[in-house]
C-alpha cells in the first residue's frame, strides 16, 4: 500500500490518499481541503496517476478532518464510513466553524458507520480497524499490516499525543487507546498523523515523552 499525503487548511491538517500497486482505485481518508485551491491540488494529483476514488473515511470528524468531505461527495459520489460516536462532531460543525473565524458549513454524513471488527477493501488492499478513543469519543486508526503502516488521526504525534482537552477528550482513555491497540504493533510501523510529520511506532515507543514512564 502506497500513503500519499497532504497538508491542508489553517490547522495544517494531513489528508490521505491510500493506493497500492493492483489497481487504480484510491481511498480518501480526512480531505481537509478547506477552499478551491487546495481542492484543486487534491485533484491534480488524483488525475495526474488517473486514480478512481472508491471510498471516503475519517480517523474522526473533528472540523479540521472534514472541510473536504463535501467537495469530496459531491465530485466523486463515494460511499463514506466513519465511526457512530463522531456523528455529535458533524452535528455540531455548523457551531464550531464561528469559532474559528470560518463561514459555517456542513459535512454529509456517513453512509455507514464502521468499528472496529470490521474491515475496510479497496483494490487488493485490506485495512483493519482500531478503535482508539481519547482524542475524540470515536477515534479511530486504519491499519494496513502487510506494509506495517497506520493511519492514526489525532491519537498519536512524532513525539506527542492528541489534544485530550476538547469536547469527549479523556487523557486516560487517550494513554490507554495509545498503549492497548496502537503500541502492541510492530516498532517498524510508519504511523501517518492527523498533524505533523510521520514516525513509527518504535520511535514513539522509547522516544514520546508521554509514552515512556
Ligand atoms: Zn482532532
Amino acid at each position: 500500500m502506497n500513503v500519499h499525503s497532504f497538508t491542508f487548511n489553517l490547522f495544517s491538517e494531513n489528508t490521505y490518499i491510500l493506493t497500492d500497486n493492483h489497481s487504480k482505485q484510491c481511498v480518501i481518508i480526512d480531505p481537509g481541503c478547506s477552499n478551491y485551491y487546495e481542492q484543486n491540488i487534491l485533484m491534480d494529483f488524483i488525475q495526474n496517476q488517473q486514480l478512481k476514488p472508491v471510498l471516503l473515511l475519517n480517523t474522526h470528524c473533528h472540523i479540521d478532518h472534514v472541510f473536504g468531505n463535501q467537495w469530496v461527495k459531491d465530485t466523486f459520489n463515494i460511499p463514506f464510513y466513519a465511526h457512530q460516536k463522531e456523528i455529535d462532531n458533524l452535528h455540531k460543525l455548523p457551531m464550531y466553524a464561528p469559532m474559528f473565524g470560518i463561514p459555517p458549513f456542513h459535512s454529509p454524513f456517513p453512509d455507514k458507520y464502521i468499528d472496529e471488527k470490521d474491515t475496510i477493501t479497496f483494490s487488493k488492499t485490506t485495512l483493519t480497524i482500531l478503535f482508539t478513543p481519547g482524542h475524540s469519543v470515536g477515534s479511530i486508526c486504519f491499519y494496513h499490516a502487510d506494509s506495517h503502516q497506520i493511519i492514526s488521526g489525532d491519537v498519536l504525534f512524532n513525539g506527542s499525543i492528541g489534544r485530550y482537552d476538547l469536547p469527549g477528550g479523556n487523557f486516560y482513555t487517550l494513554i490507554e487507546s495509545i498503549k492497548t491497540k496502537l503500541l502492541t504493533l510492530p516498532n517498524q510501523t510508519t504511523v501517518y498523523s492527523g498533524h505533523g510529520p510521520a514516525t513509527t511506532i518504535g520511535h514513539e515507543r522509547y522516544n514520546n515523552p508521554f509514552l515512556i514512564s
